[in-house]
């Protein structure tokens, strides 16, 4: 059983009103893990402690700040087994994929360990002989981070590296469904020496710590990773303060395949897209489409290498886990038998089952539809789950219309050999990701983020860094 408490002011410390709440395994759906809901009295701690602390750790030098990065970034390597084995427990994914999370999640580290210090100001030619100009990037101050449960460590992690490095003092809120890991890695934080208040962790009930983070003066930034409807909702309430926000919100990922595509690829790509975490990832791949010349021939490759994949308890060596918790399985229940009722054709999969009787988890088949049309929910609201519906196109301009006939433009994939229709397609989709002819578009040294209803802000890179700072303007008159 897992204890987990919540990290205040450079401590671990139970709820001041002794509350918690259970962590399930939703794979056996036993409770591994009692987790501290965090009372009035810990966010208002935990809010001011990071506060009280933003003034000394924006003014150590990067250099310093890159050390304690450095010190982290080591021991989660050290660790790296024992992160993976909390995210598979309490998230369900693969062991295989949470060590490669561990491991994603550590490369933000080791990057802006490297990148704190390049964050550069510049003289402005002035233009009176006595004025100096200057301007320069400071960090914006006290950060909120709000993460949800399908990637536990990176989630978070892929925020609070850039926030620290800029001299940003952090109050990390990860989701209810997965704490543990979160705690796990502020022991990692207390054990590399971080001062008192610059790393806060706190958990509980998500609209009240959201409202008392956004209503706080202190904190001067929240970023914000999950539903687009909890995003617009922390948009309106950071009116009253005006906190800066980045916002990393829903996705419905088009993946297209050409006729001059290489299928055997296209098909890879897909399953990689799709099915990594069970469907459970905002840049998964919500709807394929395909070209009317080379439909039934990727339909058919496509059968042969789903029907590989297997499902199961995330320890044992499967390629999927379960799904999250009922409401979610729900919504893939329903999204493929609305499918199925408008006339979509089931290839493999489409059933549901419980890993052990009714009373174990959700697990559910990995999925192909085809002849899927736009009239159905799959292909309009995202489904965070291993179904993968197939749509047929003819023309060019026909897939770029239908790829972007979306709220969402978080990513998008394509797959061609034209070297001209390959520029075609990044200037046609209308979405911040794009991965051409590859399923596996994200690194820390390079931007993420969404467009239209999928949010704005950018994490990884140099850009990442740019959403904690603010420039500053000096004009000096000298003698
Ligand atoms: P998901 O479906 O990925 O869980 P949510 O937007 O519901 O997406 O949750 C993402 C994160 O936002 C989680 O940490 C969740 O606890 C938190 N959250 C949910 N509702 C609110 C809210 N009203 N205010 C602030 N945070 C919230």
């Amino acid at each position: 059983m897992f204890e987990g408490r919540l990290y205040i002011d450079g401590a671990f410390r139970e709820s001041a009103d002794k509350e918690g709440f259970e962590v399930r395994n939703p794979y056996t759906l036993a409770v591994i893990g009692e987790q501290a809901a965090a009372a009035d009295q810990d966010l208002a701690d935990a809010f001011d402690g990071a506060t009280r602390a933003f003034d000394s750790w924006k003014r150590l030098t990067a250099y310093e700040r890159a050390g304690y990065l450095r010190k982290l970034d080591q021991l989660m390597k050290t660790h790296e087994r024992e992160l993976a084995e909390i995210i598979t427990l309490e998230n369900g994914k693969p062991l295989g994929e949470a060590l490669g999370e561990v491991r994603y999640a550590a490369s933000y580290v080791t990057w802006y360990a490297e990148e704190g210090i390049r964050v550069m100001g510049e003289m402005i030619p002035e233009h009176l002989p006595h004025l100096r100009l200057k301007a320069n990037r400071v960090p914006i101050g006290p950060t909120g981070i709000i993460t949800p449960w399908n990637f536990p460590l990176a989630m978070f992690v892929r925020k609070m590296a850039p926030a620290l490095a800029a001299g940003c003092t952090v109050v990390v809120k990860p989701a209810k469904a997965t704490p543990l890991t979160a705690v796990k890695l502020f022991e990692l934080i207390h054990e590399a020496g971080f001062p008192k208040g610059v790393c806060q962790l706190i958990t509980g009930e998500s609209k009240g710590i959201g409202e008392a983070m956004m209503a706080h003066k202190g904190i001067k930034k929240v970023s914000f990773t999950g539903s687009t409807a909890v995003g617009k909702a922390l948009l309106r309430a950071s009116g009253d303060t005006l906190k800066k926000l980045s916002l990393e919100l829903g996705g419905h990922a088009p993946f297209i395949v050409f006729e001059d595509a290489d299928l055997k690829k296209a098909v890879l790509g897909a399953v990689e897209s799709k099915f990594r975490n069970c469907g459970q990832v905002c840049i998964a791949t919500n709807r394929v489409l395909v070209q009317a010349s080379v439909y039934e021939d990727f339909i058919e490759i496509l059968e042969s290498e789903v029907k590989k994949l297997t499902f199961g308890d995330g320890l044992t060596g499967v390629d999927m886990g379960p799904i999250i918790n009922e409401a979610g399985y729900e919504k893939i229940v329903s999204h493929v038998e609305d499918a199925l009722a408008k006339g979509a054709r089931l290839i493999t999969g489409g059933r549901g089952m419980r890993s052990r009787g009714e009373e174990g988890g959700f697990l559910f088949q990995p999925t192909i539809l085809a002849d899927v049309t736009p009239e159905m929910r799959i292909t309009r609201e995202e489904t965070f789950g291993p179904v993968l519906p197939v749509m047929v196109f003819t023309e060019e301009q026909e897939a770029y219309d239908l790829a972007n006939s979306t709220p969402y433009g978080l990513a998008a994939y394509a797959y061609s050999r034209d070297l001209s229709r390959s520029f075609r397609i990044t200037e046609s989709l209308d979405f911040g990701i794009i991965g051409i002819n590859s399923g596996r578009i994200s690194a820390a040294q390079a931007p993420f983020g969404g467009m239209k209803e999928s949010g704005f802000g950018r994490e990884g890179g140099r850009y990442g860094i740019e959403d904690y700072l603010v420039l500053k303007y000096t004009a000096i008159a000298i003698d």
